[in-house]
């Protein structure tokens, strides 16, 4: 979220050549020279160590009591989460908190530990919409385009003054040019330094923008991956799982099977206690299936009411007994419908199970244990069949 780690730690290419200038100063005021750009009455050539810099601490420093502050006139818990949140706010780092805290400063003129934790709960659970994810393509791109104009510009300039510096140092031996030669190196050195110390900047806040850029990345990865309901791996999820793990069961010569399940007649749970408890009831069948699950079994929505599961290391009457036992204690629930109290009928599952290296390919396996399935449904479902295998 927020660069909390952002000290003040400067690149050892500013450190060299601050360095270099003040020796150079040293050399110049032994001599009697002065900067380039000084009048008579300038004072003495002298960069004192941090001066450079100090522009940056000031910054860094106010940001650091403006954040004290925020914090303590909303009488807000000195953690992390809050800290972040009035970092993102008064640096206008993450757009979308920017907004809710002004918009929640507008309306009640507070907010609260309890408010901050919920609005960084909604920001980091965002949907991954087409809009949004074209809108971290395009700041992904943006960022590299600054990236590489920094590198090149920072390339160019120490090209430059590696050529500057050359032909001062050249004439450096004509005793008669010494001292406007060393002016110049110094006015040379002095622009480079600062020069450096602006890339150095611009450049630690885009390293800033774009470790933000994968974190984003990275939850919206995490996201395309998940089912919004039921927080179960989603059908691509499985796909990826299923082909990457037939692979490594074929390699150890090991069984893998499938299996596909479908709540029976759902339709009518839906239709007699309304879409909130037929998610409800998802989410519940979806938590009984995922029991099951561990490092050799996933369990994803495949959508709708169906769910797919995988078993790595079971032959397929072995997971058909593993799936039939989860279907058997559904069938003895007796599940209470919670808006209304009263007791829900009998919710079942059917399902279908192959053995994914019978087949031509994954894919074809999740098909003949979809057709074993149909087959469960059409024998009176609340029941498990093992799909009949094909000659390969
Ligand atoms: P069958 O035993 O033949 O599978 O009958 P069914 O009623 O389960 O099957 P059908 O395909 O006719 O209906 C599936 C229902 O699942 C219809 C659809 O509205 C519902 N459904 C799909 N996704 C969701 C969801 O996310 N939430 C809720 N509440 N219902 C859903
Ligand atoms: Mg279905
Ligand atoms: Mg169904």
């Amino acid at each position: 979220m927020v660069g909390m780690r952002d000290t003040a730690t400067h690149s050892p290419a500013i450190a060299v050549q601050a360095g270099l200038t003040d020796r150079i100063a040293r050399w110049a005021s032994r001599l009697g020279v002065k900067g380039e750009d000084e009048g008579e009455d300038a004072a003495p050539v002298r960069t004192p160590p941090g001066q450079t810099f100090s522009r940056e601490v000031d910054r860094r420093r106010q940001l650091y009591q403006d954040i004290g502050s925020f914090l303590f006139a909303h009488d807000l818990d000195l953690t992390p989460l809050n800290f972040g949140v009035a970092h993102d706010y008064l640096t206008g780092n993450d757009h979308g908190i920017e907004k809710a805290v002004a918009a929640v400063l507008a309306e009640r003129g507070k907010i609260t530990n309890g408010w901050v934790e919920s609005v960084v709960a909604s920001a980091t659970n965002k949907d991954v919409t087409p809009e949004s994810l074209h809108e971290m393509l395009e700041k992904v791109e943006e960022n590299l385009s600054q990236f590489t104009g920094l590198v090149d510009e920072s390339r160019n300039s120490a090209k430059d003054y590696g050529v500057a510096l050359q032909e001062q140092v050249r004439d450096l031996s004509d005793e008669a040019k010494a001292e406007p030669v060393l002016a110049k190196l110094i006015s040379l050195t002095r622009s480079m330094v600062e020069k450096t110390r602006l890339v150095e900047n611009q450049m630690r806040d885009s390293a800033k923008q774009t470790r933000a850029l994968q974190q984003s990345l990275e939850s919206a990865r995490r996201a395309a991956e998940q089912d919004h309901l039921t927080g179960l791996p989603n059908r691509r999820a499985f796909e990826t799982t299923l082909a990457a793990e037939t692979l490594a069961a074929q390699a150890a010569n090991e069984p893998i099977s499938v299996a596909f399940c479908d709540i029976d007649h759902f339709k009518v749970v839906n239709d007699t206690h309304g879409h909130e408890t037929g998610d409800r009831v998802l989410k519940f069948v979806s938590g009984l299936l995922a029991k099951v699950s561990n490092d050799k079994c996933h369990v994803a929505r495949h959508g709708g009411e169906e769910f797919v599961m995988l078993f790595r290391g079971k032959t397929a009457a072995e997971a058909c007994a593993m799936v039939d036992a989860a279907r058997a204690d559904l069938a003895t629930r007796s599940l209470v419908n919670r808006s209304t109290g009263t007791r829900m009928e009998r919710v079942t599952f059917s399902a279908g199970v192959a053995n994914v290296l019978a087949y031509e390919d994954p894919r074809a396996a999740l098909k003949a244990a979809d057709r074993a399935l149909y087959l469960a449904k059409e024998h009176g479902r609340n029941r498990v069949y093992l799909a009949a295998e094909a000659p390969l």
